[in-house]
């Protein structure tokens, strides 16, 4: 989706499109897309600036990096951008769009902040279901920490 700023009309622009994840090449880093990725635009001509009030709409999923669980998210941004008029041939809304989107992706891939993860012995997933494993332990801090070298006390 690109706007040619010399071509924009006095009454502005309208415009939305519907791509892919792949398409908009957004896919990788273990985030995949549920839906297409709707993007709605309005765009203005001022004297000296454009001006585009971006929407975008979709939802994304994940899989949390302790228990392994699916998440999926909405994905919802509105946003306004200005840029001169002049010296600006194209605006290329889907690479704004694509930019935005980078940068809402979760820093921390997991299901909640609180995940208690997998046991690390018998690989249940601890949010759901308790195990005897690690029975006596539960008060420890690293309680869903993965430490290789742990060692029972005997
Ligand atoms: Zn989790
Ligand atoms: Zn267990």
């Amino acid at each position: 989706m690109k706007v040619v700023v010399s071509e924009i009309p006095r009454m502005g622009l309208s415009l939305d499109e519907a791509s892919s994840g792949a398409e908009m090449d957004l896919e990788g880093q273990g985030i995949s897309f549920l839906k297409l990725v709707h993007l709605h635009a309005e765009v203005r001509r001022q004297d000296a600036s454009v001006e585009v009030s971006l929407a975008i709409d979709s939802a994304l999923t994940y899989t949390c990096d302790r228990c392994l669980q699916k998440v999926e998210e909405p994905l919802a941004r509105q946003l306004s951008i200005v840029r001169p008029a002049k010296g600006e041939k194209i605006i290329d809304i889907t690479q704004i769009a694509r930019e935005e989107i980078i940068l809402e992706y979760p820093a921390k891939r997991l299901c909640r902040p609180d995940c208690k993860g997998l046991c690390m012995y018998c690989g249940r997933n601890l949010n759901h279901l308790s195990c005897s494993c690690s029975k006596g332990e539960t008060d420890s801090p690293f309680r869903g920490v993965w430490i290789p070298d742990k060692k029972e006390k005997e």
